[in-house]
């Protein structure tokens, strides 16, 4: 049941939230022994709110857009009380003191809180494989020899399995959210850079990142957004902007929208069935009048991945720095002098790709390197978001498959460099670098696995993304 409906039941008296937690509760259990979606089952926590809102709807005093909807959140999400490590081993048993403006507001909308997700080590990586030295990969509904998608793999991992009412919070820094619903087939949407505040995020790379909703359906999805946007006085990027009409756009219609296709993302490079379930998504919209355009982002193709990669590196490196065992993180038997024993304890529970990006970044922000990389990586940044601008003059949305394949198998994944994994980012990248809003949305499925379509809008444009997104559902079966 979509959220819409089942909060309306919920209010009406049909559904009992404890009911309806405690079945969901249990499915989690089960299928994570499989999965691994979830890196923590918050049941008491669940339990107890379920139980007040019951009190409360019986007594017609509740009220809420996600009214006994359940709610799981990307690890690197704070929840008061629950175990938040960002899926690292260097934040096992930190429990935050407070809630991130998302889960409150969440919360405040009366959705319970069922746990927090598996992810690659504070977002480093694609396909949820980068996960912290002693946690679990998350593995895909469809087929579990194949990712899930990262980083936030357990969001969409378990959104795409559970047939239980259900909505999730993701993040993305640099396609984390798009990923994870193109290889597991359900709705994904990143807003625009401030539309969501990041309190109580653990962050990877504070230009960069973005919490935001995913789910079954662009519906689901777009009332979540609802719940978590606008303002934070605690969080100074957060924008003052009025919020969109995100649930009223859905089922709009496309009519009359103009829409780019990017040229560079299909064809060589793409897999031909993930080309093809694109282009005929596409043909489909096209029927339902939308208007389409070939259209070419040459700099963001050949910038953004490099351009990203050094960005997000570098404030990643400054960011970890605090996790060293005695202001943040994990503590060790304390010996030697102090850089021994920050030296100790970040080489034992760190991944290996948290040390890579460590050193990449730090490398990138080096004095005498500054201006040469992470300088020089600022100022394309600006020439890749006005190459996007340009083209938003012009069109609504531009449009391109998600990823250039269907999820990949472990074992194919054990095979790439990091080279490699980092240049599947091509698609996802560019939007998130620039901070422009972007939706995916299933488009179909190859081999048995989901094929993701990805909408990319100009800053504050997430009401068009559900109108396109919702639009794909409708025509797409
Ligand atoms: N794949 C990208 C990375 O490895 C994106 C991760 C993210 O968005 N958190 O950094």
């Amino acid at each position: 049941m979509g959220l819409k409906k089942f909060v309306q039941e919920v209010k009406n008296g049909n559904i009992s939230v404890e009911e309806h937690t405690n079945k969901i509760i249990s499915e989690a259990e089960k299928t994570n022994k499989q999965f691994n979606h979830f890196n923590a089952i918050s049941k008491e926590l669940a339990l107890s709110q379920a139980k007040e809102l019951d009190k409360k709807i019986k007594k017609n005093e509740a009220d809420g857009k996600l009214l006994g909807v359940a709610l799981s959140l990307k690890d690197a999400i704070c929840v008061k009380g629950v175990e938040t490590r960002g899926g690292s081993k260097i934040l096992s048993s930190y429990r935050p003191l407070y809630d991130a403006t998302v889960t409150e507001r969440s919360v405040q909308e009366g959705a319970v809180v069922i746990g927090k997700t598996a992810q690659d080590e504070f977002g480093f990586g694609s396909f949820a494989v980068n996960v912290g030295v002693d946690m679990k990969i998350p593995k895909n509904p469809h087929d579990d020899e194949r990712a899930c998608g990262g980083s936030s793999g357990g969001s969409g991992g378990f959104s795409a399995l559970t047939d239980n009412t259900h909505v999730s919070l993701g993040e993305s820094t640099g396609g984390s959210i798009a990923t994870p619903a193109s290889f597991c087939g359900v709705a994904g949407l990143c807003p625009t850079y401030g539309r969501v505040s990041r309190y109580g995020l653990l962050d990877y790379a504070c230009s960069l990142d973005k919490i935001g909703p995913m789910g079954k359906t662009v519906e689901d999805v777009a009332l979540l957004l609802e719940a978590i946007s606008g303002l934070d006085k605690r969080e100074s990027t957060t924008l003052p902007n009025p919020l969109g009409e995100y649930s009223k756009s859905v089922g709009k219609g496309v009519k009359g929208l103009k829409i780019g296709i990017i040229k560079e993302f299909f064809g060589e490079g793409t897999d031909k069935n993930v080309d093809k379930l694109v282009q005929n998504a596409i043909i489909e919209l096209e029927k339902e009048g939308v208007k389409t355009k070939e259209i070419s982002l040459p700099a963001n193709d050949k910038y953004a991945i490099p351009v990203y990669y050094l960005i997000s590196t570098a404030e990643a490196s400054t960011n970890l720095a605090k996790y060293c065992g005695m202001r943040y993180g994990i503590e060790d038997k304390l010996e030697g002098t102090f850089d021994e024993y920050f030296t100790k304890v970040r080489s034992k529970n760190f991944g290996e790709e948290a040390k890579r990006r460590i050193i990449l970044g730090t490398f990138a922000r080096m004095s005498g390197f500054r201006d040469a990389y992470y300088l020089r990586a600022m100022k394309i940044r600006t020439l890749l978001i006005n190459e996007y601008k340009k083209l938003f003059k012009e069109f609504d949305a531009l449009v391109s498959p998600t990823m250039p394949f269907i999820a990949p198998k472990f074992k194919e994944i054990d095979k790439l460099t990091p080279l490699q994994h980092y240049m599947s980012d091509l698609m996802v990248c560019p939007p998130n670098v620039a901070g422009m809003p972007h939706i995916s949305v299933n488009a179909g499925s190859s081999r048995g696995m989901p094929v993701g379509i990805l909408f990319t809008a100009d800053h504050l444009q997430e009401s068009k993304l559900i109108q396109l997104g919702s639009a794909v559902e409708k025509v797409v079966k």
